[in-house]
């Protein structure tokens, strides 16, 4: 049985990007999320619901959207718990990431806090809405009641 070769791995130097973002077109998103919503895009013309919202339709490149509120109870469809974090969430502890399908039938992508693991599993309920930190408005995630 032949062994195989050592793997030779080149270490980068640590690399930071920052990206500036236009929000103009999404400042009522960020802006909800400071007065308690949670909004999705929904296109004028063929009334794709987009999430998190964009600014044109992904799915027929309109540029007319309306905002529709998203928050509010939804179903995990999967999730994962993040114990090896990237860099950059090293100062968060071990986290959850779920996407659940929520009533309005949009699926959204957020973090889920503040559950036992062992209530963390596909078909429960949870509950979405607006998270305020230092880091700015967000949204997640927790086990709805
Ligand atoms: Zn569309």
């Amino acid at each position: 049985m032949a062994l195989s070769p050592p793997v030779r791995r080149l270490k980068s130097r640590p690399i930071t990007f920052i990206f500036e973002l236009p929000t103009e077109k999404l400042k009522q998103f960020w802006e909800g999320l400071e007065k308690g919503k949670v909004y999705a895009s929904k296109c004028r013309k063929c009334g794709h619901i987009t999430f998190p919202p964009t600014a044109d339709c992904s799915h027929c490149l309109n540029q007319s959207m309306d905002w529709v509120d998203v928050q509010g109870e939804g179903e995990i469809e999967t999730f994962t718990h993040i114990i090896i974090r990237p860099p950059s969430f090293q100062k968060h502890p071990t986290y959850t990431v779920a996407i659940a399908r929520m009533n309005s039938g949009v699926k959204v992508l957020a973090w889920l806090t503040g559950a036992k693991l062992s209530d963390v599993k596909v078909g429960a309920k949870v509950k979405l809405a607006p998270v305020l930190s230092e880091d700015g408005p967000s949204y997640g995630f927790t086990i709805a009641p």
